[in-house]
């Protein structure tokens, strides 16, 4: 059971992935961003998710530097993933978007590297310079998004080395039970992205129901029914109260009951694309 906001999962290779952390999709590079992602840091959190496409590593990368210091944290305490986008899918593209990553986040490793979305196609090549990566040194997990199962099969025909993490929309109205189930048989970690279903899971009268009898917020019970899961999330909030809320998980518990009954929320409901039909 997970107690604390620096808890971690240990991937396969023997990385450990904080089971939580501050996602920044959407967020504008500055001065807003920076302030969010060091008071992310500032609160405890040590886990922060970006991707070349969220055009904001510069800001990312300013504020882990700042963290790093005024924290008086040293760099492998914290865990930084990002992802290559598609249009940069293809083993020299791919390798050399990691470098032009690296160079905006100011770092000399990530912790996680991701291929975006599954281009068919592509992203067996990019998986490839992923591979060269990781067995290079050069980072220290790697993984995909946005795939699924059959998805994973292809890429798995030929890997040398299997995925590590699947980063996927995931809520409790798209609960993913058949990937959830097929990735635990491989030993790849589920993420959750928009685990709050991106602020529209707020009122839902159920989940309203279990935070009021818990006193926590819905936001608050989403979290802690993915940690009870065995679930990574990495919420996004930009406000330091939300940020603060979302990792205020551990001063209570959900019983098999409310578990159950978030479980049953299941619709296969998506805010996001569909990874089987995307046009990007
Ligand atoms: P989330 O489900 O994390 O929801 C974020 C929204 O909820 C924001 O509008 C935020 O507003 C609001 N919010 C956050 N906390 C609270 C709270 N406690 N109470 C009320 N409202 C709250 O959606 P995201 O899409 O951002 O997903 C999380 C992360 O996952 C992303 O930031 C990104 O890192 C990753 N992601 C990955 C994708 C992929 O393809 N791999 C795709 C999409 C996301 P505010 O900021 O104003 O607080």
């Amino acid at each position: 059971m997970t107690q604390h906001l620096q808890d971690t999962v240990t991937l396969q290779g023997g990385v450990r992935i904080p089971r939580l952390g501050l996602g920044v999709f959407q967020v504008e590079d500055g001065e807003g961003l920076v302030q969010a992602v060091k008071a992310a840091i500032r609160y405890g959190y040590r886990s922060i998710d970006t991707a070349a496409v969220y055009a904001n590593e510069r800001g990312v990368g300013q504020a882990v530097k700042e963290a790093l210091a005024e924290n008086a944290l040293a760099r492998e305490e914290l865990f930084i993933t990002s992802k290559v986008w598609n249009a940069d899918l293809g083993y020299e593209e791919t390798l050399a978007a990691y470098e032009a990553s690296l160079e905006k986040l100011g770092l000399e490793y990530l912790d996680l590297y991701l291929i975006h979305w599954p281009v068919q196609g592509k992203y067996k090549e990019a998986w490839r310079a992923l591979e060269a990566l990781y067995k290079a040194g050069r980072v220290k997990a790697i993984g995909v998004s946005n795939f699924q199962i059959h998805h994973l099969e292809e890429l798995m025909l030929d890997a040398e080395v299997l995925p590590m993490v699947n980063q996927v929309e995931l809520h409790p109205y798209l609960s993913q039970q058949p990937l959830r189930s097929f990735a635990k048989s491989r030993g790849i970690q589920i993420e959750a992205w928009a685990p709050l279903m991106q602020g529209q899971l707020l009122d839902q009268p159920v989940l309203k129901e279990i935070a009021a009898s818990h006193g926590k917020s819905v936001a608050q019970i989403i979290l802690r029914w993915d940690l009870q899961h065995g679930i990574v999330t990495i919420p996004k909030s930009t406000k330091e109260q939300r940020i603060i809320e979302n990792a205020s998980l551990y001063d209570f518990e959900l019983s098999r009951a409310d578990m159950e009954r978030i479980d049953s929320l299941n619709r296969d409901q998506r805010t996001g694309p569909d990874p089987d039909n995307f046009d990007f």
